[in-house]
């Protein structure tokens, strides 16, 4: 086993579907207790809970709407509840659209700032205090190469994804000292749900551009965000690490 989460406690928002899904399995495979938050997709996530469960891991569902701070705050306060003190805080709940500039208006730009930022926030909000006061804790932000570079048909995205980028590097130097780690990871194009409503002939575009001329498998972020969570990683603090084919290179 490459990690040994045993005994840790891990909240994966948007665990029911896509690479939050991967990272749940993943960590319940290391041995941790998951808790895997959804907003609407209960089905899905319940299904989760069953396939952590019947290979013997500890795994709970909860609904919330992590863009509503009441919300993430009881999503927090009940995974502590059922499971113990949160060690590993995984915000990976985004909200993704591929609009020109003159098509997108505010209602777009508030929807994906108030999951893709404002969410972020409010979860880490929650725990960080008690990661503190327990001197530990390990949070892994959900970026993307959106964030790292222009992308001029996902405007709001990009601009949401960079705030992910920022507000892991200041509050990763915030919090090191307390032994509260965050960082960030910044996937390329990844085979999820997110990209079923994306023009197949852009799709193909992007392969292009990727040196490993292929999409990204979920599993290979997961694997990103359990090394971040691990000992392993003791001194990679505020970081974000791209894991993309080769389509982006930080300098
Ligand atoms: P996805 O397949 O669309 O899954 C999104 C997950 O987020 C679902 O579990 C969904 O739950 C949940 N969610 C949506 N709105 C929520 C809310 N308000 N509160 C709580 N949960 C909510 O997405 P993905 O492709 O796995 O992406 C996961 C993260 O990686 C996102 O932050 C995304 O921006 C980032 N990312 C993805 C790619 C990619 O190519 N896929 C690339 C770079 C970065 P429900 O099913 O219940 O709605």
């Amino acid at each position: 086993m490459p990690h040994d989460f045993s005994n840790k406690t891990a909240v994966v928002t948007g665990g029911s579907r896509g690479i939050g899904r991967a990272i749940a399995k993943q960590l319940a495979a290391y041995g941790a207790r998951v808790c895997i938050n959804y907003r609407a997709s209960q089905e899905l996530a319940e299904q989760v809970v069953a396939e952590i469960s019947q290979a013997g891991a500890q795994a709970i569902a909860v609904q919330a709407d992590v863009s509503d701070q009441t919300q993430a705050q009881r999503l927090i306060a009940e995974a502590q509840q059922q499971l113990g003190p949160v060690d590993f805080l995984i915000n990976n709940a985004g909200i993704f659209d591929v609009v020109a500039h003159d098509e997108f208006d505010e209602q777009l730009w508030q929807r994906t700032m108030k999951l893709n930022v404002d969410g972020v926030f409010y979860c880490t909000w929650a725990v960080k205090d008690a990661m503190v006061e327990r001197g530990y804790g390990r949070i892994v932000n959900l970026a993307s190469i959106a964030g790292l570079e222009a992308k001029p048909y996902s405007i709001a995205y990009a601009t949401s994804k960079a705030a992910v980028v920022g507000f892991t590097r200041s509050l990763g130097q915030a919090l090191a000292p307390e032994n509260v780690r965050v960082n960030a990871v910044a996937p390329g194009l990844i085979d999820t749900e997110i990209l079923h409503g994306v023009d197949p002939a852009l799709l193909e575009k992007l392969i292009e551009l990727t040196p490993a001329k292929r999409i990204g498998q979920v599993e290979e972020v997961a694997n990103l965000v359990s090394f971040l969570l691990s000992d392993e990683s003791d001194f990679i603090v505020g970081q974000t690490m791209v894991v993309s084919g080769g389509r982006v290179n930080l300098p």
